[in-house]
């Protein structure tokens, strides 16, 4: 077993143990600012005997297994313990998705397949609203990616002078489009699957890029029911429907009824694009630039337009949209995509740049 971190710091509700005072008090005061919130927040909810150990790499043993490897937080029911990595990539985030796993009732269990995640992730995005938007993005545009792909639109104008007649440039030179797709691994998932597999438990085995999928499908089913049918109280008013007709689990149909969800692909894809609206899309683009950056390099390569490169992007328009959800955005939300055209750009010129 993995040795238990050396500092304790007690809190209300259990204990804290990390490598010293300082990252104990740390965790410790995320505790108990996200306790009285969570709580709130999730109907059938206890917070009672849990330890967090902040480590190295989450894992119940010494030598963190592969499946739990790049695990950023890890919920243990047997000891209830909530490991949490000191290198995760947003600490609160993780630990308010860790602590809704453990401070879920029993009435909740009749949740199937991966369904607990999609709801840890949505109380964490309520919970902690800085890189909620980040933590959207990348999970509804996994379900995207899961069902078959994400399609975005580059259009591309250009800025005339006011003194400039459009029919003084060629038609071939005033502008361009392009539509780009981004894909997953798989062609398409069964999104139905969702419901069959625990993607969340480290016994099952699915590779990054599938786990990733039904971590963003559970995610998308839970923000719709929570959006349509009041809350998370909708989405428990399920499990204790289904509990009182003693089934095991709620059943699919119903979960995909109070979601609004048909069972296609094609359905899901379009649900979850549609879900991403323009700050989505920014993060979305600050995930892949490239795509973006190259396009707008080599557009503006053979366009040459007059003037210092620095001003070159200032001569053109460019929106970027989703093709099934509609949302768009102009490149000036995008400042860091801008600055690496202009990377490139001046790269390109390199010789141009030494002899000024
Ligand atoms: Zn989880």
């Amino acid at each position: 077993m993995a040795t238990p971190p050396s500092e304790v710091l007690a809190f209300d509700g259990g204990r804290v143990r990390a490598a010293n005072v300082i990252e104990a008090e740390r965790v410790e005061g995320l505790l108990n600012d996200l306790r009285p919130r969570l709580i709130e927040m999730l109907p059938d909810s206890t917070f009672e005997d849990l330890e967090v150990w902040v480590q190295e790499r989450p894992s119940l043993y010494r030598y963190a297994s592969e499946a739990t490897a790049d695990a950023e937080g890890l919920w243990s029911p047997t000891h209830r313990r909530i490991m949490l990595s000191r290198h995760a990539d947003h600490v609160e985030r993780t630990l308010a998705h860790e602590l809704t796993h453990a401070v879920l009732g029993e009435s909740w269990a009749m949740l199937p397949g991966s369904l607990e995640e999609g709801l840890a992730d949505h109380v964490s995005a309520s919970l902690v609203k800085d890189g909620a938007t980040r933590l959207r993005a990348g999970r509804l545009s996994s379900a995207c990616l899961a069902t078959g792909g994400l399609e975005i639109d580059v259009d591309v104008s250009r800025v005339l002078p006011s003194d400039t007649f459009a029919d003084e440039i060629p038609s071939s030179r005033r502008g361009w489009s392009a539509r780009v797709k981004l894909k997953g691994d798989t062609e398409s998932t069964d999104p139905l699957d969702v419901f069959r597999l625990s993607a969340g438990l480290s016994s099952t085995k699915l590779d990054t890029g599938a786990k990733r999928g039904y971590y963003g499908l559970a995610f998308l089913v839970v923000s719709r029911i929570a959006a349509l049918e009041n809350g998370y109280e909708g989405l428990q008013q399920l499990c204790l429907d289904a509990s009182a007709k003693g089934l095991d689990h709620v059943p699919v149909k119903d979960i995909l009824a109070a979601a609004n969800l048909g069972e296609t692909p094609a359905e899901w894809r379009r649900a979850a694009a549609q879900a991403m609206g323009p700050e989505e899309i920014v993060e979305l683009v600050r995930m892949y630039p490239d795509f973006l950056v190259d396009a707008l390099t080599t557009y503006l390569e053979s366009l040459r337009p007059s003037g210092p490169v620095e001003g070159w992007l200032d001569q053109i328009d460019v929106r970027v949209s989703l093709v099934e959800g509609g949302a768009s955005i102009p490149l000036h939300r995008l400042p860091f995509v801008r600055e690496a055209v202009l990377t490139e750009l001046t790269r390109g010129a390199g010789s141009l740049v030494a002899q000024r």
